[in-house]
């Protein structure tokens, strides 16, 4: 047995509720059950996060994303749906086997909340031209 959760599920060694397969993605319901129909979309290739997925890889999760969500969305009959994807510990990644969250909307008291505070006024029109700047040229390398 690997000792990546999800590598296991994957593999059978660990049960799980499967919505979906295919030859490169695995789908199931998150044990946490944050709304109804929470679901994970993971490749079946370990890969940890968002900066180690080779494109083609991406491609197939997101095909996948869409099959699922469009599932929920008919199942449940959701108002909305949340894709999370954490990468790295800082950013809340528990499991390091890349994954997205489909987290079907109900309202507001559902059992999910983002939390967005505004902070556009801490940065003046240079700052920004700066960092706009900064960024470019790393995509430019
Ligand atoms: P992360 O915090 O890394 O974005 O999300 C990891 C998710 O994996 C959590 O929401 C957690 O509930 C889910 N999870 C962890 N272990 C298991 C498991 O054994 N089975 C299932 N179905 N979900 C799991
Ligand atoms: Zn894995």
């Amino acid at each position: 047995m690997t000792s990546c959760i999800f590598c296991s599920i994957i593999a059978g060694d660990i049960p799980s509720k499967k919505i979906y397969e295919d030859e490169h993605t695995y789908a199931f319901f998150d044990i946490s059950q944050v709304t109804k129909g929470h679901t994970l979309v993971v490749p079946k290739n370990h890969h940890e996060n968002l900066f180690d997925l080779p494109e083609s890889e991406l491609n197939h999760v997101y095909q996948s994303v869409q099959k699922v969500g469009h599932a929920l969305k008919e199942t449940f009959s959701p108002a909305g749906l949340n894709l999370v994807n954490n990468n790295g510990e800082a950013a809340g990644q528990t499991v390091f086997h890349y994954h997205v969250h489909l987290i079907p909307r109900y309202d507001s008291t559902d059992g999910f909340r983002a939390k967005w505070e505004e902070h556009g006024s801490e940065y003046s029109e240079a700052d920004l031209e700066a960092m706009r700047v900064e960024l470019v040229q790393s995509l430019s390398k």
